[in-house]
This record gives C-alpha cells, structure tokens and sequence, in this order.
C-alpha cells in the first residue's frame, strides 16, 4: 500500500509563532501564564503545553494575575484594555495575517465603509475581526446571505484567512450588486489556500484520504469535505482512531492535516498507515 503525504500540511506559520511565543512565556507557577481560550484547535497540543506552564483560561475575568497570550485567532481592542485595567502582562501571539484583516476591517468602518466579514459567524477569529469594525460589520458566510443583505453607500470586504478561495469568490459576486463602491481586502492567507489545494489534488489521485486534526477546528474541517468530494475519506484526531475495515482494498491512502496538527500526530499516523 502507498502512503502519499499532501505537498502541503500542518502547522502553518502562525501557528508555529503562536506555540513558540506561548513556549518562551510558560510559567513554573500554576497559572502564571495562559492563553485566552486554548491556543489552537487541538486538544493534545493543549495538554502538552499546559505541561510545559502554559495553561488555558476562557476570560480575563478566570486570572487575577500573571501572563495572558493571545492566541493566534486575535482578540477584539476591548480585550487589550481589559488586560491593562487588570495589571495583567498582555502577550501577543496574533498571526499577522489575522491582524491585517483586523486592521483592514477597523480602516474600512473608518473610512465609513459598511464592512462585510466573509466567513464562519460562530469563528473566534471572525468574532475578533467584527470587534475591530466597532462591532458594526456584518458576517455573511454564504451566498443566500450575500443576496439577502441590503444595498448600501460604500460596502468594504474582508475575509476569514481559511475561509475557502473559491467559496469567497462566489460571495464576492453576489455582493458586487449592493453598491456602487465596493473594496475588496481578500485576508485569505496562503497558508489555507496551499493546504486546500494540495488536499484536493491529493484526494483525486487516491482511494482513501485520512484528514488530521482537531475535530473542533475550522480549517480541519473544510479540508475533510473538500477531500469527501473526491474519494472517500476520514477526519481524525488521532492514529488511535484507525480501523482496520477502512484499509481493505484500498492500493493508495493521502494524509493531509489542518493548520492546528502537531507533526508528531501526523507522522504517527503516517507510521501506522505503512504498517496496513
Ligand atoms: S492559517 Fe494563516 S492566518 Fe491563520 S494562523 Fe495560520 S498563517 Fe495565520
């Protein structure tokens, strides 16, 4: 059996900052530092930071001290404050690419842009990104809403940066009819747009493709049903979760994993793969 790895997966830029960043403020005492919300979508990376001193808190208001690191998904202006009302240390780890869309969408509210936010309404990111535009922005995450929204002055677009190329594209036309002045700021960074390409490219070429990652994350996720539309595949967490059932007759399997998955689980997965 082969056993082909996606030209591109895994932990992606800002991921990779954010997990050294928290590393380099971990705390020997119990709760010292730790990240709004857990780092990233996957709960073993979670667990094995809380053992190297950073644990994981849900709001400021769970720390009375110590060290706070926003995680790579950002934060909304509000949290800063808070932070510094606190006399809490504020660490940031937000990716740069989320911050462009952030400041991108905090300008186009400015500038007196009616902000549309292209992406997933429930996604902390997304929730940061509305934060910027003073809470005014307005988050549609399919065509229908696009159609539905009312025409305005001047209409400005930023994305989720793993919201889908080509789903945004197909947004991005319906909401060309809702005003004479329209600004597009595509915050896709290519980080996701590598991973989804290389995962569906993959996924035709093969009989079975594994998708790795937190079962909780977004960009996870898209890649599974991305790949589900080409052949038949698996989301997992974990190489624990492999059936045996899954491999008969299958001659070729592509691993592909989200922009949350630690290597050591990818390549556990690629180990027992090669034993099937
Ligand atoms: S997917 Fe892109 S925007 Fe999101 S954290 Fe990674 S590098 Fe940053």
């Amino acid at each position: 059996m082969e056993v082909i790895l996606a030209e591109y997966l895994g932990f992606c830029y800002g991921v990779k900052r954010a997990i050294k960043i928290a590393r380099e403020n971990a705390s020997d005492e119990q709760g010292g530092a730790c990240t709004l919300g857990p780092i990233i979508h996957n709960p073993q990376m979670v667990e094995r930071l809380k053992e190297e001193g950073v644990g994981t808190v849900d709001a400021l208001e769970e720390m009375e001290r110590g060290t706070i690191i926003i995680r790579s998904h950002g934060v909304g202006p509000q949290i800063y404050e808070a932070a510094e009302q606190k006399g809490l240390r504020l660490v940031d780890a937000t990716c740069p690419h989320v911050r462009k869309a952030q400041l991108s969408s905090k300008a186009l509210a400015d500038e007196g842009y009616k902000v549309v936010i292209i992406g997933e309404k429930k996604h902390p990111e997304v929730q940061s990104i509305f934060e910027w535009s003073a809470h005014t922005a307005s988050i549609v995450e399919s065509v229908e809403e696009a159609e539905a929204l009312e025409p305005c002055a001047k209409l400005g677009i930023v994305s989720q940066t793993t919201f889908s190329g080509a789903r945004f594209k197909e947004i991005v036309l319906r909401l060309l009819d809702k005003s004479r002045e329209v600004k597009i700021d595509r915050t896709i960074c290519t980080a996701t747009d590598q991973r989804q390409a290389a995962a569906m490219d993959l996924a035709s070429k093969v009989d079975l493709m594994l998708v790795i990652g937190g079962k909780n994350s977004a960009n996870t996720t898209r890649l599974a049903q991305l790949c589900a539309e080409r052949c038949r595949t698996y989301h997992i967490e974990t190489a624990a979760e492999l059936q045996d059932q899954w491999f008969d007759k299958i001659e070729k399997i592509g691993i592909t994993a989200g922009a949350s998955t630690p290597d050591w689980i990818i390549k556990e997965v690629y180990k027992q793969c090669q034993k099937k």
